[in-house]
């Protein structure tokens, strides 16, 4: 019976991402089949992937001390409605419907620029690849230039991991991803559908990317930026958290140098060197403008 459990234990923290992963993209195309809107398949997926992860980070844990408290989750449901969902909408229409009437005026379009008529699938795969060169160096350079690490030091600043803390990015840091990893394709005219398929990996990855489980990734880590790749870049040393800036994928990592993932030990303390960098919402839309306060 011991060695059963055993083998359970073992086999357990492999299953969590393929499945619910699949799961998640699964759901998306049976919703659209039923003949549901698009809208609909996006976020019922995205919302089954939290449900899942949320379940797995209350009984299955990879650190006790990692678990949100309700004031973590305040300030991070505010970053959820804010930063990600209202934020988005707003840029959508500010600047990307802006823009394509621009565009349309002048009579610039980018057909030759996408291959539109291949497969979604394929397609979100192209789309993936692509945003995620370009936001490994806007992350990168996060990194490595004061000013746009004081942005991004918002989002280092929790001293845990849990799946609801994504969310966390300074709103002026959000809307530049938004210039790097949605703006371009809008402007492209990639179909909708090809949108909300990344959509659907995106999200779900980032939640697994940030989550409390005890899972294992396997191969995987040498594709997809997952949580046991990106703990190490919430490290509080500095040598620890410069690497692995992959969004969705870490392939631009391994060609570019930044892969880490030692074997042999895992990530001790998370967060800023300053410990007291004030973590309220209301306090961090402040904090990239005090200079100083952004330690690693
Ligand atoms: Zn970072």
């Amino acid at each position: 019976m011991s060695n059963k459990a055993s083998f359970y234990d073992r086999l357990f923290p492999w299953c969590p991402y393929p499945l619910v992963m699949a799961a998640g993209i699964g759901l998306h195309y049976l919703i659209l089949h039923w003949g549901f809107e698009l809208t609909t398949a996006t976020y019922i997926p995205a919302i089954f992937g939290a449900g899942a992860i949320t379940f797995l980070e209350i009984y299955y844990p990879q650190r006790k001390e990692w678990s949100a408290n309700s004031n973590d989750v305040l300030n991070d449901s505010a970053y959820m409605v804010i930063v990600q969902i209202v934020l988005p909408r707003v840029l959508s229409f500010a600047l990307a419907i802006t823009l394509l009437s621009y565009l349309k005026t002048r009579n610039m379009t980018f057909d030759s620029w996408w291959p539109y008529d291949w497969p979604v699938f394929v397609q979100a795969l192209l789309m993936i690849l692509s945003a995620d060169f370009l936001r490994y160096w806007l992350h990168r350079y996060s990194h490595e230039w004061p000013l746009l690490w004081r942005l991004h030091a918002v989002h280092h600043s929790p001293h845990k991991l849990y799946w609801v803390n994504v969310a966390r990015f300074h709103p002026i840091e959000k809307a530049l991803q938004y210039l790097f990893d949605a703006l371009p394709f809008i402007v492209l005219g990639i179909a909708e559908e090809v949108l909300a398929l990344y959509f659907v990996f995106y999200s779900i990855n980032g939640f697994f990317q940030h989550c409390n489980i005890k899972l294992r990734l396997g191969v995987l880590n040498y594709i997809i930026s997952g949580p046991e790749l990106h703990r190490w870049h919430h490290s509080m040393v500095a040598r620890e958290s410069n690497q692995n800036y992959g969004n969705n994928l870490i392939v631009w990592d391994l060609l570019f140098g930044t892969w880490f993932l030692p074997r042999e030990r895992q990530v001790n303390l998370l967060g800023l060197t300053n410990r007291n960098y004030p973590l309220p919402f209301i306090s961090q839309l402040k904090t990239p403008f005090i200079k100083g306060i952004e330690q690693e």
